[in-house]
């Protein structure tokens, strides 16, 4: 019979891992605490290293009524609308990568994975809050909150930045909030009095950035405005956003984004938090997959991507040797400082996005800049980004 893997979360980081493993000949029974798939958040962006593994896992087809593939990423002043710069995406890093770049609403990718799970025949036990588990020689026990007990070969922790089984692993380090808040929202395209083009754009001001672009095959657009607070006093990580207040507070800001802000009818508020990279990946027979071992800003756009893969390094590794141990301790090596790289340049991007005063701002043109001249010379400085492909091998 065939070893089976239990997943703890079925959000990104979770249902990628289930269907890796099922493709790779595991049993698969996935336990998430919600009535169902989650249907909350907004855009995600996906770049190639992310895209290149839901290929591979044959999902293109289900997921191309739902995702937009941007021109370019533009970066422009936030008053003026200036370009700061401007990377090509669309079909030149499908070409250098050999993999899209991609929009998509997260409830939409979160809807087509649990829909290609369930043509799989993997059990997803909704309800069921995972509080517990206990690893041996040969199996590890999962314990639900209500005592339930659930037996398997492998324990995989994709219970996300709040995750309260990650604590048995490494030692406990609580999620920080950052300083920073993301307004998120969604308004159909044809809401806008002009049109907008096929490209992400990230508007950069003083202590602030608002991001746009297409989702659903251009139908509708997407926005995220990050603003920054001293304090976050919601116990949760995210509430319902004012939207009146989000006008004002970026009421100075391009015509573009006062259109977009005119029309929303509603946004959500999430508190920014980062969570320590683990410093122990996996005990026993369980291993951290995405958020809850290593929630990062958004501000590199990798959040989701590091989940996806996480999930498809963990499972060719546990598919890999008959120990477990050695696959456990290979993948914590394989992904520890790739991910710790991609946390850092995260968290060093809010400084650039945020740039505030004479010099600061200087600075950011001139990085920039700097950033384009080396792409246009074929010095891709996210080579090593998007680049990583573990489905035909590796190149870092
Ligand atoms: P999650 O998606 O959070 O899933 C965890 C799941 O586990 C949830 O369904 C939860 O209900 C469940 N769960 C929790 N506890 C338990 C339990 N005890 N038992 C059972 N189930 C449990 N990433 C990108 O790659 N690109 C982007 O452009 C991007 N933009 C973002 C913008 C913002 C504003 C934010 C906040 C994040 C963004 N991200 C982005 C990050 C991305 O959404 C996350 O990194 C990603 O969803 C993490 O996936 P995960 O599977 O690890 O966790």
């Amino acid at each position: 019979m065939a070893d089976k893997v239990l997943i703890a979360g079925a959000g990104i980081g979770g249902l990628v891992t289930a269907l890796r493993c099922q493709q790779l000949g595991f049993a698969v029974e996935i336990f998430e605490q919600a009535s169902g798939p989650e249907k909350l958040g907004a855009g995600i962006q996906l770049s190639p290293n992310a895209t290149r593994i839901l290929r591979a896992l044959n999902l293109e087809t289900a997921l191309a009524p739902f995702i937009n593939q941007p021109h370019s990423a533009l970066f422009l002043n936030y008053q003026s609308g200036a370009e700061l710069l401007n990377l090509p995406l669309g079909d030149e890093i499908l070409n250098r990568y050999g993999a899209p770049y991609w929009h998509i609403h997260r409830a939409d990718l979160i809807a087509c994975l649990s829909v290609a799970i369930g043509k799989k025949a993997i059990p997803i036990h909704y309800d069921t809050k995972l509080i517990d588990f206990v690893s041996n020689r040969d199996k590890v026990i999962v314990i639900d909150e209500e005592n339930k007990k659930h037996t398997g070969q492998f324990l995989v922790i994709a219970d996300g930045i709040h995750s309260i089984l990650r604590d048995k692993i490494t030692p406990p380090t609580p999620p920080r909030f950052t300083g920073q808040m993301a307004w998120r929202g969604t308004l159909p395209s044809a809401a806008l009095p002009r049109s907008t083009t096929h490209s992400v754009k990230n508007f950069l001001g003083p202590d602030k950035h608002f991001v746009t672009y297409p989702i659903r095959q251009g139908e509708m657009i997407n926005f995220v405005a990050v603003t920054q607070t001293s304090d976050w006093t919601d116990d949760s990580w995210r509430q319902e956003g004012d939207i009146a207040q989000l006008r004002q507070d970026f009421a100075d800001w391009n015509t573009e984004i006062q259109d977009i802000l005119q029309q929303a009818k509603s946004c959500q508020l999430w508190g920014l938090f980062e969570r320590p990279l683990a410093r122990r990946w996996y005990d026993g027979r369980a291993a951290l997959v995405g958020d809850a071992g290593h929630a990062m800003l958004p501000f590199l756009a990798q959040g989701a991507a590091m989940a996806i893969e996480d999930g498809y390094v963990l499972g060719g590794q546990l598919a890999r040797y008959s120990g477990h141990a050695k696959a456990l301790s290979d993948y914590q090596t394989m992904r520890y400082n790739r991910v710790k790289r991609v946390q850092q340049r995260a968290s060093r991007n809010t400084g650039l996005y945020h740039a505030k005063g004479s010099i600061a701002r200087l600075n950011q043109r001139l990085t920039l800049s700097l950033v384009g001249k080396l792409h246009s010379a074929g010095l891709d400085p996210f080579a090593w980004l998007f680049g990583y492909d573990p489905v035909s091998g590796f190149s870092d």
